[in-house]
């Protein structure tokens, strides 16, 4: 039996993707995953040939996989400068590891690495946030924290753009989730690329939109990158997992399915995304914000009125 044959060089294929119809070897495979983000990257207009960009990393696949595919497209833009953040949310027994794995990838690949940790920038870890607050699943709490604190350190180092590794999966299941929300402001709103054009929030870019997970930790694995497994304990994402669920099985068997999902989406934002939004500025933190206060504000404030209360015995 012969071996099934690279569609590009005609050597050993190692992996087939279905949804182009195309079979790879390894090394055409690595290539096509660089081509892919360099053509979202363009695509998009997400970067500039000077930006200092904040690379958000959380020490997981996708994270890392950007840091590395941005540190190679770099030798092209010698004017850019990468800075890798890593955001410490204070949760016992997880974080630890994320950042010794990202601090070790940024090292070898000669890019500045800093850490910034909720403790430091709202006085409180997440773990005691959760403990105090059950109103929200943990990643409520966390996301909204999380991007004001991409968003403070992306200004403390002076960073143009910040960089996240989103991926395909996440995005499509992201837009399903909002819809089944009932949150179509947010789903038209948020895409691949996110600037405020009052120039009030640093732009938000995400590389690796284009790639589908599984690729990213194929990937990974074909690089030597190494990542996080352990996941988070206060993971809690039981509808976004039922989502991914059903969007894995279609997706196998309608191959592309996700990608022609998120092109619905992005021509849904193009249609309806462009209205400007009033924003006024937090009563307590100064930050912008559809209400009095901000979302942060109102987590923190609700987080000491718990703080406050004698504990039960
Ligand atoms: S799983 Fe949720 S709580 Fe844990 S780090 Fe991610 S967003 Fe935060
Ligand atoms: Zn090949
Ligand atoms: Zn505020």
């Amino acid at each position: 039996v012969r071996a099934v044959q690279c569609s590009f060089c005609g050597t050993a294929a190692f992996y087939r993707r279905e949804y182009e119809g195309v079979s790879l070897c390894q090394k055409c495979f690595k290539r096509s995953i660089e081509d892919k983000v360099r053509f979202t990257i363009s695509k998009h207009k997400m970067l500039s040939p000077r930006d200092h960009i904040a690379v958000a990393v959380s020490g997981g696949k996708d994270s890392l996989s950007l840091l590395s595919i941005l540190s190679k497209l770099k030798t092209k833009f010698p004017l850019s400068k990468l800075t890798a953040i890593t955001i410490d949310e204070g949760i016992q027994g997880y974080r630890d590891e994320a950042i010794s794995l990202a601090k070790a990838t940024a090292e070898s690949l000669n890019i500045e690495h800093r850490i910034f940790s909720f403790r430091e920038l709202f006085q409180v870890t997440l773990d005691k946030i959760v403990k105090r607050q059950t109103k929200l699943a943990p990643c409520s709490y966390c996301g909204v924290l999380r991007r004001r604190a991409l968003e403070k350190a992306a200004r403390t180092i002076g960073a143009g753009k910040i960089a996240s590794g989103h991926n395909l999966d996440d995005e499509v299941q992201t837009a399903l989730l909002n819809i089944l929300h009932g949150g179509v402001e947010r789903l038209v709103r948020t895409g691949p690329v996110l600037v405020d054009p009052e120039q009030r929030f640093i732009p938000r870019v995400k590389p690796l939109c284009g790639l589908y997970e599984r690729e990213i930790a194929l990937y990974g694995y074909l690089t030597g990158i190494e990542f996080q497994r352990t996941p988070c304990p206060h993971r809690n994402r039981a509808l976004r997992n039922d989502v991914r669920d059903v969007l894995n099985a279609l997706e196998e068997k309608h191959p592309g399915l996700k990608y022609t999902a998120y092109s619905s989406k992005l021509k849904l934002s193009d249609l309806l995304g462009d209205r400007k939004i009033h924003l006024n500025s937090c009563k307590i933190c100064g930050e912008w914000t559809g209400r009095d206060l901000c979302e942060v504000c109102k987590i923190l404030v609700q987080n000491q009125k718990l703080e406050c209360l004698p504990r039960e015995a």
